[in-house]
């Protein structure tokens, strides 16, 4: 795939653009059709590379232009929704029988599908390693293993792996590498540099960036996105809709500014959460602090508006400060203009905890893009009532 754009601003602007091709068009068109009339001797339509709209269509080949360029893949494929994209990525390396690597905070879905039903449906065995395990992964790594599968930051206590030591071992052992490379967004992580063979993401987080679109998208080798392209995304049929391709990229378009804005009102967010005695211990990569800080200053170039916090105390007392707030909506997904807040791990039980490698009590806040003193105020009367009903 040529790319025509170095720096970020202009990708996200301009990657894609073809005014010849599309009449001059300065967005491009929505082809909202399912097939391609092929030239024949006598219907004078030129050459063109297009059959039909599941495997290839040019609206979202444009998205998929600007994924490749920002997160220096040589290409890129977008599917129906994150999950698509992690299970075809998945696919794409494990057999029968096979073994898998995967850390304990990744994304809940996607260990359901590695931990139980790849396990259930094809013999796949799996072990999931805590945070300090995956900082000597070798030690897991057996004859059969053909994956292993990274989420870093994850989205509760934003571990990190090393990509580069990751990217290293499965290049000299033969085992794929992927990474869910959603949290850190294509703008602030770059997993292909360090040797990872795919990066994987929802769009329905900063990407498409307005909570209105369900989308995903992997970046890759030609060759490894050629064969998704042919076998996993054609076969199980998860491609992205031209409208929805069109969406992700008006979201694309202000990919850069959304974060910086998110970015600046949730490091003010969480060093005003640093302050609060009912407040433990908070969870944000843009600290830039803790044991892992070294990890985050060489992997990552900026951080969004995701960060969660440990609230001393019981559950009941965590409920009354989520339910008294008022700015921050309660609801589960994040990379929207909205805040939200989420009850991460406040009333689930030891082994949800050790399951997902996250402590008790945690509060996850996805801090918006409203006006960060009115969050901030938001924050302020909820631990108020909290500390009057105590
Ligand atoms: C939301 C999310 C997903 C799933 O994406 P969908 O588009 O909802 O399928 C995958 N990974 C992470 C880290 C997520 O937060």
């Amino acid at each position: 795939m040529s790319r025509n754009y170095e720096k970020e601003e202009d990708i996200l602007a301009h990657e894609g653009d073809d005014y010849e091709r599309f009449l001059g068009a300065v967005v491009p068109p929505i082809f909202q059709n399912t097939l391609f009339v092929l030239p024949t001797a006598g219907n004078g339509i030129p050459e063109h590379p297009y059959v039909y709209s599941r495997v290839t269509n040019p609206t979202v080949e444009v998205v998929e232009k600007k994924l490749a360029a920002l997160e220096h893949g040589e290409d890129a494929l977008c599917f129906s929704s994150g999950m698509a994209a992690i299970s075809s990525a998945i696919m794409h390396f494990v057999e029968k029988d096979c073994h898998v690597i995967t850390v304990r905070s990744i994304y809940g879905p996607t260990r359901t599908l590695l931990k139980d039903y790849l396990p259930r449906k094809f013999g796949v065995e799996t072990t999931l390693l805590c945070q300090e395990e995956a900082m000597h992964l070798e030690d897991y790594v057996r004859d059969n293993t053909r994956l292993i599968y990274l989420e870093s930051p994850s989205s509760g206590v934003f571990s990190l792996q090393d990509l580069e030591y990751v990217g290293k071992l499965g290049r000299e052992r033969g085992i794929g590498t992927v990474i869910d490379n959603t949290c850190a967004t294509s703008l602030y992580q770059k997993p292909l540099d360090y040797g990872i063979d795919i990066s994987v993401h929802t769009a329905s987080k900063y990407l498409g960036g307005h909570s209105d679109i369900i989308a995903g998208a992997l970046i890759s080798s030609g060759q490894i996105c050629e064969e998704i392209r042919r076998s996993e995304r054609a076969n199980f049929g998860a491609c992205m809709d031209p409208h929805q391709a069109w969406l992700m990229l008006r979201g694309m378009r202000t990919l850069k500014l959304r974060l910086e804005q998110h970015a600046k009102n949730a490091l003010a967010v969480a060093r005003y959460l640093q302050g609060q005695p009912l407040v433990k211990r908070v969870y944000y990569p843009g600290l830039r602090e803790g044991e892992q800080k070294e990890l985050i200053e060489k992997q990552m170039k900026g951080f969004g508006g995701l960060l969660s916090f440990v609230m001393d105390g019981t559950a009941e007392r965590a409920e009354l400060f989520m339910d008294s707030l008022t700015c921050f909506l309660k609801g589960c997904s994040w990379g929207g203009f909205e805040s939200l807040v989420y009850p991460f791990s406040v009333g689930t039980d030891e082994e949800f905890n050790r399951e997902n490698d996250c402590p008790a009590n945690l509060i996850r806040l996805h801090v918006g893009l409203e006006n960060v003193e009115t969050l901030i105020a938001d924050l302020e009367q909820a631990f108020a009532k909290v500390t009057d009903g105590r």
